[in-house]
This record gives C-alpha cells, structure tokens and sequence, in this order.
C-alpha cells in the first residue's frame, strides 16, 4: 500500500477548495489499482494542515515546496508520497521558475537542502489552473485538478508522457477546456499499464516505486530518459546559446551557477521562441564531464509537464537565466576535485540542436585543517542559508546575519559575489513586499548597497545589466 498525503501550501481563499480527488465520479487511487492490481494507492488527507507554516507573499519557491515535503512525508519510508495543492511559484524566469505550470513532480536527490529521495512528491498549482479555467464551472475545475493529479501521480511512478495526440492520463499539457467534453480520456496507455505492473516485481519495483531510481531511469525494454512535453518545433539553429560558469575555480561547497545567454544568430533581426533556458524543461540539457572523464546530464530538482512562456529574443537584447549547481544529487555536482567541463544543449525539432561554448570550473581539495575553509563549509551546509543564495530570499534573520557577516569571503571572490548579489536582490524583494513605506525604503536602499558591492568584480555582461538595472530601477523611484 502506498499513501499519497494531500497538503495545502500557501493557498488563499479565493482559490477553488479541493475537497476530494474524484475523476469522473472514480477515487483517483482507483484508476493505479485497476491498472496494476498490485499498485494499492490511498489518500490521507489528515496531514493536509500540516504545512500551513510556509507563507509565501510574493510567491513560492522550489525551497518553499521541498520544506513542504518535508513536513508531511515521514522520513526515510518509500511507501508514501506528498501531494501538494499550492498557489502557484513565482514569477522568476531568470532562476527558471514557471508561473504557468499546472503540475510538477519532484526529482530531488537528497542533498544538502534536503535528505528525500527521488519520486517523493508532486505539487499542483490552483491558481495556475484556475487562470487557464475561463468559464469552466467549479465541478470541471475539480475534475482538472483530479486529472491533474493522476498525471503528476503517474511521473511519480517514472512514467512518461504518451504521444502529443492521444488522450490517455499521461497526455502532454492536457488543458482545462478539455474537460467539459470529455476530451482527456479516463485510461492509461496499455504500455503504461505494462510498466506499472512491475511494482510487484522485487527486482525491478525500485523503477516504479516513490523513493526508487531517478525519474527516466526505467526497467529495460521501456523509454528511458525525459521526453520533452510536445514536438513543437523550435528554431534552436538560429539560436547562439553562451555559458559562464560563476566560479573558475571553487571548492565543492561553494555556489556555483551557470548563466545561460541566449541571442539570436545573425541576421535574425527576432526570434520568437519558448524561454525554456533551464534544465527543469526537458528540453534543456546540461552535460557535465567529471574529472574521471565521465559525462552525465545534471538532474533538475523537478520537471515542468508544460511548454515554457514564449518571448520574443531580439538582436540587441541576449537572455540572460541563472541557474544553480551548487548540488543536486546525493553528492554534490562537483564532489571530486579536479577539471570539470560544462556544455548546454537546448533541443528543438528532430534534427534542431542548438550547443553552447564549452566551460571548464577547477575544483579544489577539501582543506578541512583550514580554519577559513571549515567557517565556509559549515556555514554553506545550513539549508535556510543556501536557500538565501539560491532563491535571493530572506529566509531566516540567522541566514541573513550570518551572510551578511561573511565579510572575509564577501570581498573580492566568485562566492563573496554571489552573497552580495543575493542579498541585494532578496532585500529587493523584502521591500517591496513589505507594508509600510519606511521599512521598503530602508530594505531598498540597504539592497542597493549590496548590489552595488556584487558589481565589483563582476566580469559576466549578463549578470552586470541585471545589476544595473535593478538598482536603477529602485532608485528611479520603483521603491513603493
Ligand atoms: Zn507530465
């Protein structure tokens, strides 16, 4: 028996009430067992409150979802799985964050920000979904939810999307208008089914079971990998992909980021394209070459089921997308010293492959006799801390104070940057989300201070506009 706990993450009231998940008048745990007989699903909706702590103002984060996760999914079990009913992320396309989606389902590793294995949950996205609902009537919203929640529940259990055109549960981006007809089907593919009867098998069930392989590593004889959500055709080849790594030379702890410029190859005056510039969109590939020689794709922390927003990338403007790689897997990325080689692929149609620059970050040994190092490493384990970095977020005052004393490593190196640019822009945010105009004021203005200390140094194009602009935004009078 596996038990799939529901929870409510920062939903607020004008937001639908989901009161069961029921598809077509079916438990949606139903539509598993009728597949697999041996695939027992129930719903415990008794922890449902049991993350009503994380409030997000401005909008939620992946480290506001992974702490949710953690408080309802009892530790170390494999039989259990969190559903998470939210709001929906932040409006963030430079760290990657997609507003749109509907439904995601979590891949993490267990590093340093969190000890669950792969599989463990999913989340669903209600305002997401409402914005998308029109004039569906509030018994066809449930049902998207429901049908949403089988989707997301089936990557949970490593299955794959079927074809753009059929109509099963593992259907691409099905969307809500699709409801009211009936046009979303009520079946898995007779594949899918196939793949699912395998949780009976000892040997095997670890590819099917929560908790178990990573997503796409699946038993023989089955697709393996991450498909991208459509065959849209995308015009990678008139598409220049750049890489910059943040640090040219690191330890293993330090926090490390790729930024992505995307610009359009001459003479293509604009290019319309989906902004899918991070590696949670199946699409986008980044290969990592260890020191062994030894070459894999890093694994996102999730995997979005829709297509990313569109945008218009014109010849002045190059795109400009963060992206973490300060640990993703059960060790971190770059665990090993030595030389370590990145390349970005994003795909497109069948033969349409758009490739980056190469780019190499040493990393160095361990020095745990040193004092310096040993300050760095402790205090770059504290989640709250590296969640700060990752997500630009005051995260805790601890995490904060403890950044902002930093001051040895904030000068003059690749991490001290990093802090500096995170706190500014986190105190940015804070700001203008806080109610009283003085205390915005003062958050801005401290913000901009260290913002302007992140430009110091700071040699990557993409990065020194998105300072300059933030800082010349507040001080133009954004501040509320
Ligand atoms: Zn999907």
């Amino acid at each position: 028996m596996i038990t799939i706990f529901p929870a409510d993450v920062n939903l607020t009231p004008d937001l639908p009430h989901v009161s069961g998940l029921d598809y077509q008048g079916v438990p949606i745990e139903t539509y598993f067992s009728q597949s697999a007989p041996a695939l027992q699903l129930s719903v415990d909706w008794s922890f449902r409150n049991q993350a009503s702590s994380i409030l997000a103002d401005s909008g939620l984060d992946m480290a506001h979802l992974e702490q949710a996760l953690e408080l309802i999914l009892p530790h170390g079990a494999g039989t259990s799985a969190g559903l998470l009913l939210c709001d929906s992320l932040i409006d963030d396309p430079v760290l990657g964050l997609d507003p749109n989606q509907y439904g995601f389902m979590f891949d993490l590793e267990g590093d340093t920000n969190t000890e669950l294995q792969p599989r463990r949950g999913c989340a669903i996205f209600l305002s997401a979904i409402q914005a998308r609902s029109g004039d569906l009537s509030p018994a066809d919203m449930q049902e998207f939810i429901a049908f949403t929640a089988i989707h997301e529940l089936g990557h949970l259990f490593n299955l794959w999307h079927s074809a753009d055109s059929s109509s099963t549960f593992m259907t691409p981006h099905p969307d809500p208008e699709q409801i009211p007809s009936h046009a979303l089907g009520n079946t898995f593919e007779e594949i899918h089914e196939d793949y699912l009867k395998f949780v009976n098998d000892p040997s095997e069930s670890q590819f099917v079971l929560p908790g178990g392989s990573n997503f796409g590593d699946r038993i023989s004889g089955f697709p393996s990998g991450t498909d991208p959500a459509d065959s849209l055709e995308s015009p990678a080849d008139r598409l220049n992909l750049q890489i910059h790594v943040s640090h040219e030379t690191c330890y293993s702890c330090e926090p490390i980021e790729l930024f992505v410029t995307a610009s359009v190859a001459d003479p293509v005056h604009q290019l319309v394209t989906l902004d899918e510039f991070h590696p949670s969109y199946p699409r986008f590939e980044i290969w990592i070459t260890n020191p062994a020689g030894e070459r894999r794709r890093h694994r996102p922390t999730h995997l979005y089921c829709r297509p990313g927003p569109s945008i218009a990338i014109r010849q002045a403007e190059a795109i400009h997308r963060e992206i973490w790689l300060g640990g993703s897997s059960r060790a971190p990325t770059f665990r090993a010293p030595g030389i370590y080689e990145l390349e970005v692929w994003l795909k497109g149609g069948a033969a349409s492959v758009a490739t980056s620059n190469r780019v190499q970050v040493e990393v160095l040994p361990a020095e745990p006799r040193d004092r310096r190092w040993q300050e760095m490493k402790g205090l770059l384990a504290i989640p709250s801390l590296r969640n700060t970095l990752r997500y630009r977020r005051l995260t805790s005052r601890s995490a904060y104070e403890a950044l902002s004393r930093m001051n040895e490593v904030r000068e003059n190196s690749a991490t001290g940057r990093a802090i500096n640019y995170a706190l500014g822009v986190a105190l940015q945010k804070a700001g203008k989300s806080s109610r009283s105009n003085e205390r915005a004021l003062a958050l801005q203005k401290q913000g901009i201070l260290y913002l302007q200390q992140a430009l110091l140094g700071e040699t990557h194009e993409g990065r020194r506009a998105r300072i300059d602009r933030m800082v010349r935004e507040t001080k133009k009078g954004k501040i509320k």
